[in-house]
């Protein structure tokens, strides 16, 4: 349920509301915008009169929320939520260009394309340190170790770092990460969303294989429920029938996230389609129908990576990416 205040309300009888909606047990999420507050109620609100809410005369309006999700609703939280990591933002405006490679090789290599990705115009430097590979025989990522070095890369350069977590109980060593990413196959590992909703870290939700939109919004919640509402949605290409590409990249799930929660969508080209070529004009394609942020995938030697060389761009190629997406921004948000 959403409570619309009147603009005349006071702070003392606004409060004195939150307080007895938050004596019924049930939770508040207050939303103040320039031109209304509104109370969004967490719980089972089933038994509360909604009529006697209205008659409130500090009350405009009441509204259900009939949503299974409803602190990443935007019914909630009207204006675009903006996540802060580090000096950076996005969301509401503040696009994220975050750029890296797959996984963490080596010293040479995490520094040497942070540097290039960075001179490109990249806001935050990515790179997979525990890796979630379809086979065991495959490289499974330098873990701790390829966190300390892309620690490394982040003093080289400033960029903050976004890497993904397997494992709840690695989360000690992501004390200094930056944005932690929960990648497509744990977008449902509730357990380990709960652990990330305890902490205020920015969090990447990746799209899951086969899964909705709504079922990522789900995912969203869980992390918000524990009280981190720092959460960033990513859609990076979904299973369907077709073969020419890696998966399917769905870029209207921009639209229709932009539609239904506040929080920022950015969308990653790589993995959606699998190839090189095929990432430029997807990410132009993505800056244009308004997503927040692009997360490419960036090599200094594609043909000799770990993981996912074929989708890997070189350091130039990412830089001509870099600029043809500044151009795309300045017709698509002309004022930023
Ligand atoms: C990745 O970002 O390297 C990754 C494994 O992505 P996804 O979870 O989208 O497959
Ligand atoms: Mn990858």
């Amino acid at each position: 349920m959403v409570i619309i205040l009147k603009q005349s309300a006071s702070e003392a009888r606004i409060r004195d509301l939150i307080q007895w909606i938050e004596s019924q047990n049930l939770r508040t999420h207050i939303s103040s915008g320039d031109y209304a507050t509104i109370i969004g109620i967490i719980g089972d609100t089933s038994r509360l009169d909604e009529e006697l809410l209205s008659s409130l005369d500090i009350v405009d309006g009441v509204k259900r929320v009939s949503e299974p999700y409803k602190s990443s609703n935007r019914k909630f939280h009207p204006m675009d939520s903006i996540i802060e990591v580090g000096e950076e933002k996005i969301g509401g405006g503040h696009f994220a260009m975050i750029a890296g490679p797959c996984s963490v090789e080596s010293r040479e290599q995490i520094i040497t394309v942070a540097k290039s990705v960075k001179a490109a115009g990249a806001t935050m430097l990515r790179g997979g340190a525990f890796k979630p590979r379809t086979s065991p025989y495959d490289f499974q990522g330098l873990k701790a170790d390829g966190i300390d070095l892309l620690l490394e890369a982040k003093r080289e350069t400033g960029l903050p770092i976004v890497t993904e977590i397997m494992n709840a109980n690695h989360l000690p060593l992501f004390e200094d990460v930056d944005v932690i990413q929960v990648g497509a196959r744990n977008m449902q590992n509730f357990e380990l969303l709960k652990e990330l909703g305890k902490t205020q870290k920015p969090i990447l939700i990746k799209r899951g294989l086969a899964n909705t939109i709504k079922e990522l919004l789900m995912s969203a919640e869980y992390v918000m429920a524990g009280g981190n509402s720092n959460v960033i949605l990513c859609e990076r290409g979904i299973r369907t029938f077709e073969t020419a590409t890696r998966n399917t990249l769905d870029l209207s799930a921009v639209t229709v996230l932009h539609e239904l929660t506040h929080l920022p969508v950015v969308v990653d080209p790589s993995h959606a389609t699998g190839v090189a070529r095929y990432v430029k004009p997807m990410a132009l394609a993505a800056a244009a129908c308004g997503a927040d942020g692009l997360i490419i995938e960036v090599h200094n030697d594609p043909a000799r990576a770990l993981c996912d060389g074929p989708q890997s761009l070189r350091p130039e190629q990412f830089e001509d990416v870099a600029e043809a997406v500044r151009q795309i921004r300045t017709i698509v948000c002309p004022q930023q």
